[in-house]
């Protein structure tokens, strides 16, 4: 089995689509909805974590494809600014999967993309702005 989170975006004919229906049902994938953004008649985001075999995995993101439907890695989503990013920690009790974290003989501040849930808590506690969110 693998795991993979990506970032989805649904041209607005699609947002009403039963698109994951059609990844768990026809694809036999697990589907795991991180975060989503969706108004009908407005382009759609959507983080999502896929679990299957790679086979399943190829042909859920072929089958996105063929729907236009986006898809990037979720690396990116959120960006850890390090010049701008101070590693005052505030940001690290609140992320709840240890994607922040703090060196502790570095004293210095990390962020674990594959480890990062899209939560954006810390974009919100972080006094310099030093995370950014496309949401
Ligand atoms: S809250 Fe902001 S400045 Fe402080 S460690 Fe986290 S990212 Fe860096
Ligand atoms: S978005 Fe959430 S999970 Fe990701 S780094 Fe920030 S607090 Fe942690």
């Amino acid at each position: 089995m693998k795991k993979k989170k990506v970032v989805l975006t649904f041209p607005p004919s699609s947002v009403e689509d039963p698109i994951i229906y059609h990844l768990i049902s026809d694809h036999g994938l697990k589907v795991n909805i991180l975060r989503a953004a969706i108004d009908p008649g407005k382009l759609g985001r959507m983080v999502v974590e896929l679990t299957g075999e790679e086979s399943r995995l190829s042909g859920g993101t072929a089958y996105l494809e063929r729907q236009g439907i986006g898809i990037e890695p979720l690396a990116g989503e959120i960006r850890h600014l390090e010049d701008q990013c101070t590693s005052c920690t505030a940001c690290v009790p609140v992320c709840p999967t240890g994607a922040l974290d703090v060196n502790r003989e570095t004293w210095m501040v990390s962020y674990d993309a594959d480890r990062c849930v899209v939560c954006l808590s810390c974009v919100d506690v972080c006094p310099y702005r030093a995370i950014v969110s496309h949401f």
